[in-house]
């Protein structure tokens, strides 16, 4: 099921704007301001920007989609220059980030993802690619699986975000803001999230670089849901919303990659 990205809006004017791991503040140059950005995620940060400006001049326009690449300081955004050195100058922006890059088009369309559980162990996919219940539109995969289950990751990466502190589980979709996740960046750009984790059943943290077929949590029935499952997206991220992509994964005794099947049960007899 669909959680709320986290989308930070900052309306400012002359003062930095910050959020716990991305900045944005501008310094004083020779002809005006240069405006920065440092970037503490682990993956890259689209910020869209609008400036306001009186007397100055922005060497990348006034409205546009900029792209911090991860874990990089003093990131140049733009430089305001001054017009008319006679007046006053005065400037402000609004801007909305979030993780990823909002530009990219192109990712890895043949990688061989593992199913996120332990080897040995079956499972059955209770709602696939566009289903029904709850993944109208979204390319999403709920296996169904106990409460305490331990999850792999289905591909190497690094963990952007953890939230487990959550317990409570409802069937309305408002239940999506308590929802429990671990989100792993991987290196074509994609991301991967993996949903309604038992309370405190995290086992990686922010920055780890994760392995695929790493054992990284424990499956559980928080947030928005209607029994115990994992909840399984990959997914470019745009500002403002996610784009969920089919993937394929190695079942059996891991000889082929498959796209799975809604209602149809999966063995994970590879590594
Ligand atoms: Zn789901």
């Amino acid at each position: 099921m669909k959680n709320l990205t986290p989308l930070f809006y900052c309306f400012f004017s002359i003062i930095a704007c910050a959020q716990e791991n991305f900045n944005l503040y501008y310094e004083e140059t020779e002809n005006g301001f240069s405006v920065l950005a440092d970037n503490d995620e682990y993956s890259p940060v689209s910020a869209d920007i609008t400036f306001r400006l009186e007397n100055l001049k922005s060497s990348q326009g006034n409205n546009k989609i900029f792209v911090v690449p991860a874990r990089t300081k003093k990131h140049k955004i733009t430089n305001l220059d001054v017009v008319d050195r006679s007046k006053r100058v005065k400037f402000g922006f609004e801007t909305s980030f979030n993780f990823g890059n909002h530009d990219l088009k192109t990712y890895d369309t043949n990688f061989d993802y593992y199913l996120p559980f332990e080897k040995g162990s079956t499972f059955w996919l209770s709602q696939g690619y566009n289903g029904a219940t709850s993944h109208k539109n979204e390319n999403a995969l709920d296996f169904k699986m106990p409460v305490g289950t331990k999850i792999y990751a289905a591909r190497d990466g690094v963990v952007i975000d953890v939230e487990d502190s959550y317990s409570k589980r409802c069937t309305d979709p408002e239940c999506a803001k308590h929802n429990n996740y671990i989100l792993i960046y991987h290196n074509d750009g994609t991301f991967a999230e993996y949903a309604h984790l038992k309370k405190g059943g995290a086992r990686v943290h922010r920055g780890d670089q994760i392995k695929i077929g790493q054992f990284i949590g424990y499956s559980g029935d928080v947030g928005w849901a209607t029994g115990p499952h994992l909840h399984f997206i990959v997914f470019l991220q745009r500002i403002k919303d996610r784009v969920t992509l089919e993937t394929k994964f190695l079942t059996g005794n891991g000889s082929k990659s498959i796209s799975l099947i809604e209602k149809e049960e999966y063995t994970r007899n590879y590594k």
